[in-house]
């Protein structure tokens, strides 16, 4: 998601007449577009905002921005410690931001414009993106789940969708661009809806339109995930099959606790339910470990219920207490040696989990996107499956942005190994 926004208010900069430098001592304008989801990814932002003090005092007409959800939620932080910066805006104020660029000679005072809007969902601007192979596009704005965990349904306030129109525009701009694949983006994606239909009817719609070989979502909320949408994913062979669906926790008080509205059973049946509309469906995943009150034998049950989904992958996290959200004024935190230990054991048992599940793609022909040289040998491509695993094999007469047929023949670690079958091969394989 803020990859997305970045690009959107790299376009926005360059309808103000700027462009991207990669000389940071060149810059006249420098944004940190932001994330408050994790403790740390505002540690790095601090320590970037320390880094970037030296420019401005070299040059005191630099303009230096903070956007984002750290913004929306530190802005009397940043103000008060990082005061030589000039602009803060949160993610529904990016409007802004050609205003404050024209009046900045005049500017005398710190902009900041944290405003939480239940209408912005940018729906007339345009990203500018890099050349590449898959476009993210966003097609709604903030969260109505709070999660107790969560900062995002305060940072990026409630929920709203994009119109069809708009998003099936953009989805044709980017295909005219050159983008193959397409990635839609939202805090929860599959809650999507308009007057015109729900998320299902949307993808059917981003299926339709030429030339978009690929199509990925994310993040789906286990809640939302209905037959209607399974169904069209089955159906179409440009999206994939894959659902990323997170977990979080294993135990039902846990889960309560989380706010996830879903409890362990309802879970195993959804991911068993998905396997057989969609069969060899991947799935991957979101764990939290060391949630407050988490005891020993709950978090037992999540390393049960992952055995049991027998997930492709995972995003594994420790708990971070995020200020302003109900978790972080529960009185029972746990310990960090025993996060750390909790973590150690969920990485332990996905790696296991990843390569037992990649280890069934042995000996099966899989369809693979080209994307990039791989970084071990220049003879090589590395393009993914459908369910998002890296395939590395010698080059052919393919090029990047090609879906080819790849016998796959090794599995390590997290990628697969094969070589590339050629059309003719393939149908003598077939008769
Ligand atoms: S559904 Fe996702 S974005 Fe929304 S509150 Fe829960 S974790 Fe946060």
């Amino acid at each position: 998601m803020n990859v997305y926004d970045s690009e959107l208010v790299a376009g926005l900069l360059q309808k103000c007449g700027y462009f991207k430098t990669e000389d940071i001592m060149s810059a006249d304008v420098i944004f940190l577009n932001t994330c408050a989801i994790r403790e740390k990814a505002e540690e790095t932002v601090h320590n970037r905002l320390n880094n970037l003090h030296y420019l401005k005092k070299k040059n005191p007409q630099l303009l230096l921005g903070v956007l984002g959800c750290m913004a929306q939620n530190l802005k009397n932080e940043l103000l008060e410690t990082k005061p030589f910066v000039d602009v803060i805006l949160g993610p529904d104020s990016y409007r802004r931001i050609p205003e404050i660029l024209n009046d900045r000679n005049g500017l005398q005072n710190h902009q900041v414009d944290t405003k939480l809007s239940k209408f912005e969902i940018y729906e007339d601007m345009f990203p500018s993106r890099h050349e590449g192979v898959n476009a993210w596009i966003s097609i709604s704005r903030g969260c109505d789940k709070f999660c107790t965990f969560c900062i995002v349904p305060f940072t990026r306030g409630r929920e709203r969708s994009r119109s069809m129109q708009g998003i099936i525009q953009e989805v044709e701009e980017a295909v005219a661009n050159g983008f193959v694949e397409i990635t839609l983006l939202g805090q929860n994606v599959n809650s999507y809806r308009t007057g015109e239909g729900k998320f299902h009817v949307l993808l059917e719609k981003v299926a339709a339109v030429s030339g978009v070989k690929r199509i990925r979502f994310t993040s789906p909320h286990p809640q939302d995930m209905d037959d209607d949408l399974l169904k069209v994913i089955a159906e179409y062979e440009n999206i994939c099959n894959y659902i990323h669906l997170p977990l979080q926790a294993g135990s039902n008080r846990i889960l309560k606790r989380m706010n996830r509205t879903y409890t362990q059973e309802e879970f195993l049946i959804l991911v068993d339910h998905i396997r057989k509309f969609i069969p060899d469906c991947s799935i991957s995943t979101d764990i939290i470990v060391g949630f407050p009150g988490e005891m020993d034998e709950e978090f037992a049950e999540t390393l049960m219920v992952m055995e049991s989904s027998a997930f492709d992958s995972a995003f594994m996290f420790k708990y971070s207490p995020r200020p302003g959200t109900k978790a972080a004024e529960y009185s029972d935190h746990i310990e960090e040696e025993v996060k750390q230990s909790r973590l150690e054991q969920v990485i332990a048992l996905q790696k296991r989990l990843s390569l037992q599940q990649n280890q069934r793609h042995i000996g099966k022909i899989l369809p693979v996107l080209v994307e990039k040289e791989s970084k071990k040998s220049s003879m090589k491509w590395a393009g993914r499956t459908e369910g998002n695993t890296w395939v590395i094999f010698d080059k052919t007469n393919e090029k990047p942005k090609d879906i080819v047929n790849v016998l796959i023949q090794d599995a390590q670690g997290v990628s697969l190994f094969g070589e590339r079958i050629m059309e003719k091969e393939l149908v003598h394989e077939i008769n």
